[in-house]
């Protein structure tokens, strides 16, 4: 059995079997089985049957939010938000099916076509920090591209997957097409790694468990797009407007409390300006409203788990600038902590995934840049100046697959997502996303 629980009160909110590898084994069959007539429904209807998805899951989207809040422990607020986005994923893959199609190419002797097949039964393993929405990107385009799944979400988070799956079926989405399989990752994750029957897999989680699923994929040949870890930089130059930039750093890094792959975690400061932001950061560090995520006006909640906690603290150990409170009584809870360091430190080399985040300073451009890269990862990032030619010489020079310029966006439903470096490869969301869940075919006929 799996207990699932809230994070917030540590009480348990479900007890749910534990599917083991005959049940993954049975769900991928079904997958196998559903292929055939979904991949020959007319692009137009399986567009309509996203839409559909998309208007169920809004028509549910208090009942999804409040799932997402209670089984992950993030603000209400923004599980909401969170949920819209699932949403507008859907709707954007309803639209999508039908304009990603094949091309001709001029070629001698005859005419060169090609087309785009879905890959077959595609593995889904996602992780707890944004349930919903991270099965969401993987989902909306291998369906759109005509592929069968098996969704496996993380074990602490099963509850919004589970819906999910009930309202993919409710929209009239065959049986069969959507599978979950709410287990284990040594198990089920494993399992759909490895079986023959699965023709790719879509990860998202840690480097460590990434790295192990491309080597058994590899056994297989099997597709794979990773999207992994981060250690993202969130670049301040004296040039900026401080007080925009320091009133918004703090959400880079504390939002969901920390867990969030593109968390700023490394908040670079020119040094001319060092002193004054930190100040100011550390002001509005001050004012994030932590608490039960159930009340609207709530911020941050706990992390995920005791287990977490733990880890997350074995990172504060320099010299912290600042330390948030935190709610009295059970839920996992850690403080907002600013630690000044240098990019050597051990909390700037390794993901934290909590509410924790690295200052240092820098002296010019070059420093900046060097400092930002200096990295295994390369997920996301920020550039904070009013130079327009230095944000874009930063820009381009930052490794990192999402970046923005005085902002700390990073998703957004119609533009591409995803990793360089060790953060992973493959892209997610917009019409990028399109290609990770179909195949390239060329065909060649003579006119001779
Ligand atoms: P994780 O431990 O790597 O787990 C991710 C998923 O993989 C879970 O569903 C997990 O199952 C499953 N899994 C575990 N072992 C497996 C195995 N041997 N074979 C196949 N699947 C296996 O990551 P997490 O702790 O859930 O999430 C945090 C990490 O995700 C962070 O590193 C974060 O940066 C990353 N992340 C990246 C992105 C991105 O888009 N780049 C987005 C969000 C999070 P169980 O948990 O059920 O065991
Ligand atoms: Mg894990």
């Amino acid at each position: 059995m799996i207990t699932v629980l809230n994070p917030a009160t540590e009480e348990a909110i479900a007890e749910l079997p534990s599917p083991g590898v005959e049940e993954t084994d049975a769900a991928v069959a079904a997958a196998k089985a559903a292929f055939p007539a979904w991949r020959a429904v007319a692009p137009g209807d399986r567009g309509r049957l996203l839409r559909r998805l998309a208007t169920l899951v809004e028509e549910h989207g208090e009942e999804l939010a409040r799932i997402e809040s209670r089984n992950v422990g993030k603000p209400i607020s923004g599980a909401r938000a969170e949920v819209g986005m699932v949403a507008e994923v859907f709707h954007f893959y309803a639209g999508a099916v039908d304009k990603h199609h094949g091309e001709t190419i001029p070629v001698a002797g005859g005419v060169d076509l090609t087309f785009r097949e879905p890959l077959g039964v595609v593995g889904l393993i996602v992780p707890w920090n944004f349930p919903l929405n991270i099965a969401s990107w993987k989902l909306g385009p291998a369906l759109a591209c005509g592929n069968t799944v098996a969704l496996k979400p993380a074990e602490l988070t099963p509850l919004s997957a589970l819906r999910l799956g009930e309202l993919a079926l409710e929209a009239g989405i065959p049986e069969g097409v959507v599978n979950i399989v709410a287990g284990k990752g040594s198990v089920v994750g494993q399992r759909l790694v490895e079986h023959p029957d699965v023709a790719k897999i879509g990860f998202t989680g840690s480097t460590e468990v990434g790295r192990r699923v491309m080597e058994r994929a590899a056994a297989t040949i099997k597709r794979v797009t990773l999207e992994l870890g981060g250690k993202s930089a969130n670049v301040v130059f004296a040039d900026a407007d401080l007080e925009k930039a320091a009133a918004a750093a703090p959400y880079a890094v504390f939002d969901n409390a920390g867990q969030d792959c593109c968390a700023r975690s490394r908040i670079f400061v020119e040094r001319s300006a060092y002193d004054r932001f930190l100040e100011l950061l550390v002001e509005a560090t001050r004012g994030i409203n932590v608490g039960d995520p159930q009340d609207e006006a709530t911020e941050m909640g706990p992390l995920i788990s005791a287990a977490h906690r733990e880890t997350v603290a074995s990172f504060v150990d320099g010299n912290v600038a600042f330390r948030g409170d935190v709610p009295d009584g059970p839920g996992f809870w850690f403080p907002c902590t600013l630690v000044e360091a240098t990019n050597d430190d051990r909390i700037a080399r390794e993901e934290v995934f909590g509410p924790v985040a690295a200052v240092i300073p820098f002296e010019d451009e070059e420093e900046a840049l060097q400092l930002a890269n200096d990295t295994p990862y390369g997920l996301s990032g920020s550039i904070w100046t009013r130079d327009g030619a230095r944000a874009l010489r930063m820009a381009r020079g930052i490794d990192s697959g999402v970046l923005s310029v005085n902002s700390n966006s990073s998703v957004r439903v119609s533009t591409p997502f995803g990793g360089f470096k060790q953060s992973g490869f493959g892209r997610e969301l917009g019409l990028h996303g399109l290609e990770g869940y179909s195949e390239v075919k060329n065909v060649f006929i003579s006119t001779e």
